[in-house]
């Protein structure tokens, strides 16, 4: 499958490196007068404060995809994220709307953990020694255009980590009653994600398996597969893995009161012993919703998280870990780069332009639009032990 999508950063003139943090950002609000209403740039809350504040919206994947769905006015989107949401971005907007990642460097590492050819043969390994099971592919929005495609071509929907338990409950649903049908789902790439949504939705461990696309058959027996109803891709994100019961722990012994809120995205003994999991979206809800004098331990990205603590000065709040929780990937986003693409475009050049294949778009957006249709829960999931 041929991808025109920019893998390869080129370096950007020495003059945007060398010009301060103040003078790029008055550059950035005059390129932004000039391109008014034919501009929308994007912002995922993992940015830095900088580029936050030049977005004209920002939010988590699955905001970001519905915006980006709706921007029928702008021509050009720049996408302060990385490559999996620019490329939804280009699959959602409409065709005359060119989507522009401002770093072609800038892709998760936890996306590159499953590849498109990977997962249609794990379905079919899997489909042959389970008997026929219909196994239906639940990919999360952090993975390539590619996989989206054969997630649509199999029957299967994407998730968010705001939504992923509808977008479980839907696939295992009957097909009679508008469900996916599922026996058994393959979730990918993100086991963590799986195993706690699993849990949320009252299953035990013995209900999950991991797939390891590095081992025949994914490294499982056909016992295992009978006896699984989640097969969880091997994949992580090392900004949310980094996570451990004794950061939990260690908090709670500094600061008597404090509530532990987590991402789903970390291992479940962190999730089981913290008060609370939930999306990007759903940790900045409880925190809106809290009273002043509140303390949170947060156990996800420290841009956000700092942010957060800035916003709400009334409340504690910290990163759940000493050490800061970066991804790494995201910062590759800079004031620099930003400004670099919109003279481009002032100028009447486009740099940085993602785009997905037509029948690659074709495909993934049947997986996506699955998802967009099924709600996404608001709130945050209570802990308890399991
Ligand atoms: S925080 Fe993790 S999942 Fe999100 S973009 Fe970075 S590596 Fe990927």
């Amino acid at each position: 499958m041929q991808h025109k999508t920019p893998r390869y950063q080129v370096r950007i003139p020495d003059k945007y490196l060398r010009t301060s943090a103040a003078e790029l950002g008055r550059l950035a609000a005059e390129l932004k007068a000039r391109l008014g209403s034919d501009l929308c740039i994007l912002g995922h809350h993992y940015q830095s404060d900088e580029v936050i504040e030049l977005a004209d919206l920002a939010g988590d994947s699955l905001k970001l995809s519905q915006l980006a769905a709706q921007q029928d006015q702008a021509r050009y989107i720049v996408f302060c994220g990385v490559h999996f949401m620019a490329e939804s971005a280009d699959i959602l907007s409409s065709d005359e709307q060119v989507v522009i990642l401002p770093n072609a460097q800038a892709g998760c590492n936890m996306a590159d953990m499953a590849d498109a050819d990977g997962v249609a043969a794990a379905l079919d390994e899997l489909s042959a020694i389970s008997g026929d099971a219909r196994i239906v592919p639940i990919t999360y929005v952090n993975s390539s255009a590619a996989i989206k495609a054969v997630t649509g071509r199999a029957g299967g929907a994407c998730c968010t980590s705001s939504n992923v338990r509808n977008v479980f409950e839907w696939a295992l649903a009957p097909k009679a009653a508008g469900g996916g049908g599922a026996e058994k789902i393959l979730c990918v790439p993100d086991q963590h994600l799986g195993r706690n949504t699993a849990a949320a939705m009252g299953y035990g461990d013995d209900a999950c398996a991991i797939y390891d696309p590095d081992l025949p058959n994914g490294g499982l027996s056909a016992d295992d597969v009978a006896r699984a109803t989640f097969l969880l891709w091997k994949g992580f994100c090392y900004v949310h893995q980094r996570f451990t019961p004794a950061h939990v722990k260690a908090v709670r012994r500094r600061h008597a009161g404090i509530r532990v809120i987590v991402h789903p995205e970390c291992p479940r003994e962190v999730v089981r012993l913290a008060d609370a999991a939930g999306s990007t979206e759903q940790i900045i809800r409880a925190i809106q919703q809290a009273p002043a004098g509140s303390k949170w331990a947060i156990g996800t990205e420290s841009n956000l998280v700092n942010r957060l603590a800035k916003r709400y000065g009334d409340q504690f709040i910290r990163v759940l870990s000493d050490a800061p929780a970066l991804c790494m990937t995201m910062h590759l986003i800079n004031l620099p780069h930003v400004v670099w693409v919109l003279d481009n475009l002032a100028e009447g050049r486009v740099v940085n332009q993602v785009t997905v294949e037509t029948d690659e778009a074709r495909d993934a957006k049947l997986a996506l639009d699955r998802m967009i249709a099924i709600k996404a829960v608001r709130d945050v999931t209570k802990g308890k032990p399991d």
